[in-house]
Formats: C-alpha cells, structure tokens, sequence
C-alpha cells in the first residue's frame, strides 16, 4: 500500500529504529513507547487488521511470534515477562491499519489492560 505508513518503513523510505530484519519482518522501536521496551514486530506484506488475515498468512504469524520471542531475549526481558499485543480496529485502539505486534517489557503490567 504506497499511503500506509508501516510499508514505507518496511521498504526503508521513513526512517525507524530498527531492531530486526528478515525476508518478511521487520521490528522497530516505536516513536511513543508506553514501557521501557516498546517494539513493534510487522509482516512485510501489507495486512490491514487480524479480520484481514487469510489461511496462507499462518507461517507468517508464526514467524512474527518467533521474531517477538528472539527480541525479547535480546532485550533482556525474556525471564522477568513481558506483553504482546495485537489491536484490532477502533474498539481496541488500532490507529495504523498495517497489522503489527507490540512488544512490550521492562516494568509490571496491570491485568485488565485499559
Ligand atoms: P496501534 O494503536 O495498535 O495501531 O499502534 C500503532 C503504534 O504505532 C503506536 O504505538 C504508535 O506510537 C506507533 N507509531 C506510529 N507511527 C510510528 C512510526 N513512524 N514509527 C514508530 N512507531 C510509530
């Protein structure tokens, strides 16, 4: 999607603070990080929300979880927890229609979350 915001960093046209890179991931600092760690893990391929996933789109979720995983060990907060997240449209807060995982860690984390 050339207006979608997280396709431009994918592909290297805005800048990010890049933490991970593969064939069809990229994770990167977000710019209003709500935790210590505050890292976003997203698909290559433009897929707007988790109601816009598709059957082919398994491996890639599960490749996306595997990446969260290997951050959160390189950042150090893989023993003490941390919290992924996937928003799904405006009930849930989701602002950037270019599905993404958060990753967040480095401090305690209330239940319900707001
Ligand atoms: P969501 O509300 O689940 O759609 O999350 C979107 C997230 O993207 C928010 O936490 C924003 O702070 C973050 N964000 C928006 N634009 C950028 C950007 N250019 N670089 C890094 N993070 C961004």
């Amino acid at each position: 999607m050339s207006d979608c915001i997280f396709c431009k960093i994918a592909k290297g046209e805005i800048p990010a603070d890049i933490v991970h890179e593969s064939d069809d991931l990229v994770a990167f600092r977000d710019l209003n990080p709500q935790a210590p760690t505050h890292i976003l893990v997203i698909p290559r391929k433009h897929i707007a929300t988790l109601n816009d996933l598709q059957e082919e789109d398994a491996t890639l979720m599960g490749r996306l979880h595997l990446a969260a995983r290997a951050i959160a060990e390189a950042e150090g907060i893989a023993g003490r927890g941390y919290r992924t997240v996937i928003n799904c449209n405006a009930e849930a807060g989701q602002t950037v229609f270019h599905i993404h995982l958060h990753l967040l860690g480095g401090r305690p984390m209330g239940w319900p979350p707001g």
